[in-house]
């Protein structure tokens, strides 16, 4: 049987894989297809798409962009992305500039407590346009100011904890509109994590095309709910690790194994929708 992971990080983004490891884990692992979904860039598509290649997976481009509908937060997954869409690239790279200020607000709130973290640190450990709070995590660690994830995340990094700083967040629409205008697909990611089901129904409005139902940390019965809400809403489904790197020593991508023909229902949208824009033109 064919199976695929659509959610993945690499180093572009808060992943600690280089896109050639996690090709290289997707190989031996089986895998037919993968897509990349770096938070805020899609920097690493060249080279996840030669890597891919290379090994013989179908490789889909894509993002995970951060947006809000009303109140609540979500993660908007974008597929089959023009790389070079002048203005997905302009977006994204302001979504970038604001990332980078928030790693400044959080390093001050950390020495404000006392703590010696230098922001240079943190930006020389990220290495990449879009750093976020993983990377201050990991620089603590790396000062030995914490002995690991968890606990920079409990003391210092989650929501309500000292040296959170919020995240500027795109509207859903926008990023729904953002994606399509680049030539992708639009699927709310792991709604399960972020309990919003009630804001589908506005989002399927905007033009939402799927939902993420096969996630790292969906219960069988919440990927069961998913599905149902999916055909409902007549919306493609899609499902991956949400890979960053190791998680408990081994390597997180293997955990979601999306049955191929989701993917093939994937770019049947794709191409339904190419036509549908040459047919306007
Ligand atoms: P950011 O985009 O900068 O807000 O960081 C969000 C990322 O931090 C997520 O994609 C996760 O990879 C990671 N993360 C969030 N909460 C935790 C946590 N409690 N422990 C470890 N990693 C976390
Ligand atoms: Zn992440
Ligand atoms: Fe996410
Ligand atoms: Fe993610």
């Amino acid at each position: 049987m064919k199976f695929a992971d659509l959610h993945l990080h690499t180093q572009f983004s808060d992943g600690t894989f280089t896109p050639e490891e996690l090709a290289g884990h997707g190989a031996r692992l089986g895998f037919a297809a993968m897509a990349l979904t770096d938070h805020d860039t899609v920097e690493g598509c060249a080279r996840m798409g030669v890597a891919c290649a290379a090994a013989g997976i179908e490789f889909i481009p894509g993002t995970e962009l951060t947006a809000e509908l009303g109140d609540t937060e979500l993660h908007l997954l974008g597929y089959f992305l023009d790389t070079h869409n002048e203005k997905l690239l302009r977006e994204i790279a302001r979504f970038q500039a604001v990332r980078q200020n928030r790693i400044h607000e959080m390093v001050a709130a950390i020495n404000k407590l006392g703590v010696p973290l230098a922001a240079e640190s943190v930006f020389a450990l990220a290495n990449c346009k879009s750093p976020g709070r993983p990377h201050v995590a990991r620089a603590m660690i790396k000062a030995g100011l914490v002995k690991n994830l968890d606990e920079a995340f409990e003391w210092f990094l989650k929501k309500g904890r000292p040296a959170w700083v919020p995240k500027a967040k795109m509207s859903a629409l926008e990023g729904i509109e953002l994606i399509h205008q680049a030539g992708g697909l639009a699927v709310m990611a792991h709604p399960g994590l972020n309990r919003t089901d009630d804001i589908i129904p506005a989002l399927v409005e905007a033009g939402l095309d799927g939902i993420e139902c096969f996630h790292t940390k969906h219960s069988t019965a919440m990927s069961e709910r998913y599905l149902e809400i999916a055909e409902k809403y007549d919306l493609l489904v899609t499902g991956g690790s949400d890979c960053h790197g190791f998680s408990k020593n081994k390597p997180l991508i293997g955990t979601v194994k999306l049955p191929y023909e989701h993917v093939e229902r994937l770019y049947a949208a794709r191409q339904n929708r190419k036509s549908e824009i040459g047919n306007r033109k």
